[in-house]
């Protein structure tokens, strides 16, 4: 596996000279997004922030908006907050122990398994799901993707296996053959350097190990995307704290319960404290999270408000921005989407 490794590894930015801060990023990058999305953010992140110490005393907004289009913001949260502890510490890179690692936002077995690895060759495992399913199929292990009990059994699989001084390059080679050749779907076998001693394999079924994990149902939401003006400011919500795009700005949407926007919007408005008027319809756009599929049909309107509004925007929960602020804020995908309708519009 070692010898297919070094012919076979794909020349990625992080892998040259293995500086562990930037093994951290691309850990973080990396987690439930594929590498070649991740390249152009990357060689932006380390332009403007090369080292632990630039990150740490980097602009939060600044950060948040480097970070836009990548997803899963609250990754990019936790290395901020990892890196300004580590840098409190007085630490200049990573510290180079996976219990220390773990110690920080963020960071799991995996990641801290990675990064110990990777970067200082500290051999311990680091079983992502790439990982998990080479060596569920090379030892025909009959448990469920993502289980507990499977990353355990696959991380004792792959401490076992892992040649002395070698973890850098071993640990490297499960994940790039899980990426390239042992596929979820169709695994390559034939181009496989473990075809030999694959016991899936052998039994004939690699493509049934690990057993699938059950999906929870998609559910399809219908919804109209309200872009309000109120005396000339953008009139936007403010997420939650805690979930999903966590604290950043949005286009309000709502789903549609009447299939009429003026209708739903009425009921809408008067929660929200806005009396909307002169409608445009602007177009539709569909965006996902978790298991939701929605389709948006988006529109601006002109908006009075209320005194309930008023509280609102006093409470922090709704804000009043001007229309030229709204491509420096880092918005979710949905509200970006509505604003590339409305630039086509224009
Ligand atoms: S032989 Fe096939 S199933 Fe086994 S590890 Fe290689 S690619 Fe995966």
């Amino acid at each position: 596996m070692l010898e297919w490794f070094s012919r076979h590894a794909r020349s990625l930015p992080w892998r040259d000279g293995y500086d562990p801060y930037k093994i951290l990023v691309s850990e973080f990058m990396l987690q439930q997004t594929q590498v070649d999305t991740v390249l152009p953010y990357f060689e932006r992140w380390i332009s403007l922030y090369p080292d632990l110490t630039s990150l740490a005393d980097a602009d939060d907004a600044d950060v948040a908006k480097l970070w836009e289009g990548l997803g899963y913001y609250s990754r990019c949260r936790n290395l901020l907050s990892a890196v300004r502890a580590m840098a409190g510490e007085g630490y200049t890179a990573p510290p180079a122990s996976a219990e220390a690692l773990s110690r920080y936002p963020g960071i799991g077995p995996y990641t801290a398994g990675a990064v110990a690895s990777i970067a200082y060759n500290i051999p311990v495992p680091a079983v992502d799901g790439n990982v998990e399913r080479v060596a569920a199929r090379l030892f025909d292990i009959e448990m469920t993707a993502g289980s507990s009990a499977l990353k355990r059994l696959a991380a004792e699989k792959v401490s076992g296996m892992m040649p002395r001084g070698e973890a850098r390059a071993f640990n490297q080679a499960l994940m790039e053959l899980g990426a390239l050749v042992c596929l979820p779907r169709d695994p390559m076998c034939l181009d496989c350097p473990c075809g030999a001693g694959c016991l899936a394999r052998m039994r004939g079924v690699q493509s049934l190990r690990p057993l699938p994990k059950a999906r929870p149902a998609v559910k399809k939401i219908e919804a109209w995307g309200v872009l309000c003006f109120v005396e000339g400011s953008c009139l936007l919500r403010r997420r939650p704290d805690k979930g999903l795009w966590a604290g950043f700005w949005e286009i309000p949407w709502f789903e549609r319960s009447t299939g009429d926007l003026r209708a739903d919007a009425d009921l809408w408005g008067r929660e929200v404290g806005i009396e909307c008027s002169s409608w445009e319809e602007i177009g539709t756009a569909r965006f996902s999270f978790t298991n939701h599929r929605v389709t948006a049909w988006f529109a601006t309107c002109e908006a009075r408000a209320l005194p309930r509004l008023r509280e609102r925007l006093s409470a922090g929960e709704w804000g009043l921005h001007p229309p030229e602020d709204l491509p420096r804020l880092t918005l979710p995908a949905p509200s970006r989407k509505f604003l590339k309708l409305l630039r086509e519009r224009l």
